[in-house]
C-alpha cells in the first residue's frame, strides 16, 4: 500500500468515528451546516456534511447533526462546497509589481507603496489563497504583509545567490548590490572574475556561514538560483558543483528544503544533479532542443528524471504570461485588475512612468511592435505548458506557484495570478482535480505543512473557502469564492476587493 493510500483509508477510519461521536458546539463555534466539502483526502465530493470549527481549527467534519450552542455562528452551506484554502508556494511580498527595482524606498512612490501594501493580502485572500510561502524578500517586507488586519498565513524561504549572481547582477553598482543582496556565496576558484568585496570577510561567505545565518532566521528552506543569463546572454556566475554540494550538505544538516530558480533545460539538469527538493519554475527555455510542437526525447528525459527523483515543480506559467501582458492591449482594462490592485496604482500604470518596463521589454526585443512581443511571449509560454502537461500525465504531483511578481511588470498581481496560474495549467491539459491537488495537498506535504493545511479535517487550520461551484468540475469555482474562512474568520469575499477611492 502507497503512503498516501494508507493514509486515505486512516483518513476515512478517522471521518467514521467522528460521524459517531459528534462534539457540540459553544457560544463562539462557526458551524458550516449541509455543505458539501470538497477535500483531497476523498475520492469524491462528500455531500450534506457540517463542520464545526472553534478556535481557529477545525474540530470536527461530520454528516451527522451537531448541537450548536445558541450563540455560534451558523452558515447554511447547502448548495455550496467547502475546500481547503489555497496555498501558493511562490510569492515575493515585497515588490511592487511594476515598480522599477528600489521604487519601494523611494518616498515620492511610497503613497503607491502603502496602497499596495495594505491591499496585497486583501488580494491574495480575495482569491481564496490563505497560504503563502515567500521566496526571497527582506524581513521587512514580511513585517509589513503580516501587520495587515487580514493576511494570508506567511512562511519563509531564505536566498543564498552566488556573489554578482542573479539576481543581484541586474544592479550595476556594486555597493547597492551586496546592500541589497548581502546573502552571498563567495568561491575563491572565481576571485578573479569575482572578488570578495572590500571590507566583507571570507568566512562569512561560505555555504555553510550562509546556510546558518538563513537558518537561524527562522527559515523553512533555502532557495539558490541556477541562472547564467536571460535569452543568448550567459555571462552570470552560477555556483560550482562543489559549491552546490556543500549547499546540500549544509541544508540537509540542518533540515531544510533546498529550492532551485531554473528554468532552462541545461540549468534544471544542474538543479537535478544537485539533488533539489523543489524546481521553482516550470521549463520553458528548451535551448537547442526547440520545437514548435511535441516534446523531443531530451526534453522528456529530463521531465522523466525529475518525476523518478520526487522533486517538487511549480511550473510558475505566469511568469513568461505575466510579459506577454505588457503588451496586451486590455491588461488593465480587466475588470479583475479593478478587484485586487488600489485604483491609484492602476492609474500610475498607464501613465508613461508605468509603462517603463513595457518599453524596456520592447527595446531588449529589438523594438518590435506590441503585437510581435505578445507572440514571442505566448510562443515561449507554450514550452512550459507542454513541460507542465507532461510531467502531469507522468502523474507528477504539481505545487501551485505563480511567483508573483516574478518581473517588474503590472502582468502579474497577488491572487488574481495565482487564479491565472491554476487557469493556465488547466488549458496546457492538466486536469482540474490535479490542480486542485497542487494548490492545497501537494503544497502543504512538500513544505512540510500537512498537520496544519492542506484538506478539510478535524485538527487542521480553519483556512477554508466556501464556493458556489465545484471546482474539480469548473475553473469558475475559484471566481465564485462566497466566503473566505481565515482561522476561523468569516470573510465575505467581496469586502476584500481593493477600496475605490
Ligand atoms: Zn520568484
Amino acid at each position: 500500500m502507497k503512503g498516501s493510500q494508507k493514509a486515505g483509508v486512516m483518513t476515512r477510519l478517522a471521518f467514521g468515528i467522528l460521524a459517531a461521536i459528534v462534539v457540540p458546539a459553544q457560544a463562539a463555534d462557526l458551524l458550516i451546516e449541509q455543505v458539501t466539502v470538497v477535500s483531497p483526502q476523498f475520492a469524491a465530493p462528500q455531500p450534506k456534511q457540517n463542520v464545526l470549527i472553534r478556535d481557529g481549527r477545525i474540530v470536527s467534519v461530520s454528516s451527522k447533526p451537531v448541537s450548536a450552542a445558541s450563540g455560534a455562528t451558523r452558515i447554511d452551506g447547502k448548495g455550496k462546497f467547502l475546500t481547503p484554502g489555497l496555498m501558493d508556494s511562490h510569492v515575493h511580498v515585497g515588490e511592487v509589481p511594476g515598480f522599477p527595482f528600489g521604487a519601494e524606498s523611494d518616498p515620492a512612490m511610497a503613497p503607491l507603496r502603502d496602497a499596495y501594501t495594505r491591499q496585497q493580502p486583501r488580494s491574495y485572500l480575495y482569491y481564496g489563497v490563505t497560504q503563502v510561502l515567500n521566496l526571497l524578500g527582506s524581513p521587512d517586507a514580511v513585517a509589513a504583509f503580516e501587520a495587515q488586519p487580514q493576511h494570508p498565513d506567511l512562511y519563509r524561504c531564505g536566498a543564498a545567490i552566488s556573489l554578482d549572481g542573479y539576481p543581484s547582477a541586474f544592479i550595476p553598482d556594486p555597493a547597492v548590490r551586496y546592500n541589497a543582496f548581502p546573502d552571498y556565496i563567495y568561491e575563491p576558484a572565481n576571485a578573479e572574475k569575482h572578488p570578495l568585496p572590500a571590507g566583507a570577510d571570507a568566512a562569512q561567505h561560505t555555504p555553510e556561514a550562509i546556510i546558518g545565518k538563513l537558518a537561524s532566521s527562522g527559515v523553512r528552506c533555502i532557495k539558490i538560483f541556477i541562472e547564467d543569463g536571460f535569452g543568448p546572454a550567459s555571462f552570470w556566475p552560477i555556483m560550482s558543483k562543489e559549491t552546490l554540494q556543500r549547499v546540500r550538505a549544509e541544508t540537509r544538516k540542518r533540515g531544510l528544503l533546498l529550492i532551485a530558480h531554473a528554468n532552462a533545460i541545461d540549468m534544471q539538469r544542474i538543479a537535478v544533479e544537485a539533488q533539489v527538493d523543489v524546481i521553482a519554475h516550470g521549463l520553458w527555455n528548451w535551448n537547442e532542443y526547440s520545437t514548435d510542437q511535441g516534446l523531443p526525447p531530451a526534453i522528456a528525459a529530463h521531465l522523466r528524471d525529475v518525476h523518478a527523483k520526487k522533486i517538487g515543480y511549480q511550473p510558475t506559467l505566469r511568469v513568461i504570461a505575466g510579459l506577454a501582458d505588457l503588451f496586451r492591449e486590455d491588461t488593465l482594462k480587466d475588470p479583475a485588475y479593478a478587484k485586487v490592485v488600489p485604483p491609484a496604482l492602476l492609474a500610475w500604470y498607464a501613465t508613461p512612468a508605468g509603462q517603463w518596463f513595457k518599453e524596456e521589454t520592447r527595446k531588449f526585443m529589438g523594438g518590435v511592435p506590441d503585437m510581435k512581443a505578445m507572440h514571442t511571449y505566448m510562443v515561449i509560454s507554450s514550452y512550459g505548458m507542454r513541460a507542465t502537461k507532461y510531467l502531469n500525465d507522468l502523474g507528477h504531483p504539481l505545487l501551485l506557484g505563480s511567483d508573483t511578481p516574478s518581473a517588474p511588470t503590472f502582468g502579474a498581481q497577488p491572487g488574481y495570478d495565482t487564479y491565472r496560474e491554476m487557469r493556465m495549467m488547466a488549458q496546457s491539459g492538466v486536469p482540474l482535480p490535479a490542480i486542485f491537488r497542487a494548490g492545497t495537498i501537494n503544497n502543504a506535504r512538500q513544505f512540510g505543512l500537512d498537520k496544519e493545511y492542506g484538506t478539510v479535517e478535524a485538527g487542521k487550520v480553519a483556512n477554508l473557502l466556501l464556493l458556489t461551484a465545484n471546482p474539480l468540475e469548473t475553473m469558475r469555482a475559484w471566481t465564485s469564492i462566497d466566503r473566505v474562512i481565515l482561522r476561523g474568520s468569516v470573510i465575505k469575499r467581496e469586502s476584500l476587493a481593493a477600496p475605490r477611492e
